[in-house]
């Protein structure tokens, strides 16, 4: 087995996903080697997973942070900065799991797709912003990108058991499920009232909290429509959503003979992160089995399209093409974050995201240098906004 032991590059370390990755991997040290790492904030967690798995190469954002995990870990430990860094961690390891926090992940999404690694993408926002650039470096040869969003992960899973012709002419449409949130049911009065605890405490899933927050707006879901079109090259006209509170089945696909293949299991992250890393093989841990033998329950509804105008938004920008997709996800993440520091209320956030996508005049996108000025400028149209 050691023989095959295959190299992990865990990007975002520190975060929820990266911390349930270090989790399946402490499960499988025969199957997998953690080589690299990269982290925010927190040096002393980081320190503390480089003692732990023994790791040579990690990613810090600073000098400052550098400084201070070197006094840590000692000069064995190879530290890098910033997205110099990331780059080249992200072509250090046979898979690289990026579980970095929005838009800043796009250098390693693209890093580890141009060497032609296995990239398992908990990053949705870099893949949505840049899809044409996504593209393009996925056809590096060896380039594999496995989602580990749960409900991309399931719709992966359905399609890689019926796998048809390119382009998928024989699915009628991907139904992404989502939770609801925890202000599903609400209606736009009370949700006026909703607090940022009400907003971070969701009914299902245990995540950070910008994913918390989008899932409360369903902007979450919104930005799962772009990357499944993007994923698996599916207009958005194929994708719908359906609001299933339980969070048992986790997506599935419609064929044109009516068939539906769906994914189950209980809501546990680590089930999609095992399915990323030992594919082809699955990992022997029944993160997430479901016990038959208790009632299980499952509804499925339409979302309400008035209370939660995400969705709406995510289908326009998905139609405007270029770069509507990267400044909805630049708006979104700048009205997070002010809604995180009690700048704005719960029912602004997605206010500001449309003040600012009315401000976008059709820009196509042929470079990394033309999306990365159109998510400053989107930044910069969603802080004006949030100055009035
Ligand atoms: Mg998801």
């Amino acid at each position: 087995m050691s023989s095959t032991r295959r190299s992990v590059a865990l990007l975002g370390a520190t975060g929820s996903i990266g911390v349930q990755t270090l989790d399946v991997l402490r499960q499988e040290p025969e199957a997998f080697e953690l080589v690299a790492l990269s982290g925010g904030e927190q040096v002393s967690e980081l320190a503390a997973m480089v003692e732990e798995f023994h790791v040579t190469c990690v990613g810090v954002l600073s000098d400052s942070h550098r400084m201070q995990l070197a006094e840590l870990v000692g000069s064995h430990v190879d530290i890098v900065v910033g997205d110099v860094g990331l780059r080249q961690l992200a072509s250090s390891a046979d898979i690289v799991v990026n579980a970095v926090l929005g838009f800043a992940g796009l250098p390693v999404t693209l890093s580890a797709l141009a060497a032609g690694k296995r990239l398992a993408l908990a990053n949705k926002e870099s893949l949505i912003a840049a899809a044409p650039l996504v593209a393009h470096v996925r056809a590096t040869p060896g380039a594999t990108l496995l989602p580990v969003d749960s409900e991309h992960c399931a719709i992966h899973q359905c399609l890689a058991s019926s796998p048809g012709l390119a382009g998928y002419p024989d699915v009628r449409r991907l139904l992404l499920t989502a939770s609801g949130g925890p202000f599903r049911g609400w209606s736009t009065e009370q949700l006026r009232g909703a607090t940022k605890r009400d907003a971070l405490n969701h009914p299902t899933w245990n995540m950070g909290p910008k994913i918390t927050i989008d899932s409360s707006t369903l902007m979450n879901k919104g930005l799962e429509v772009l990357e499944a079109s993007a994923l698996f090259g599916i207009d958005v006209d194929r994708v719908d959503v359906v609001v299933h509170p339980q969070s048992i089945v986790h997506s599935m696909v419609e064929y044109v003979d009516g068939s539906v293949l769906a994914q189950l299991s209980r809501p546990d992250m680590r089930l999609p992160i095992a399915y990323c890393l030992g594919l082809p093989v699955r990992l022997d841990h029944g993160y997430g089995a479901i016990d038959f033998t208790q009632k299980v329950e499952l509804t499925f509804e339409a979302p309400d399209p008035m209370a939660f105008p995400a969705i709406g938004l995510a289908y326009e920008a998905a139609r405007l093409g270029g770069a509507a997709p990267a400044w909805l996800s630049a708006a979104n993440e700048v009205a997070v974050a002010a809604f995180l520091d009690d700048v704005i209320a719960w029912c602004e956030i997605i206010d500001v995201v449309s003040h600012v996508m009315d401000r976008y005049s059709p820009d196509p996108l042929h470079s990394l240098d033309e999306l990365i000025a159109n998510d400053a400028q989107a930044r910069r149209e969603a802080h004006s906004i949030l100055k009035k």
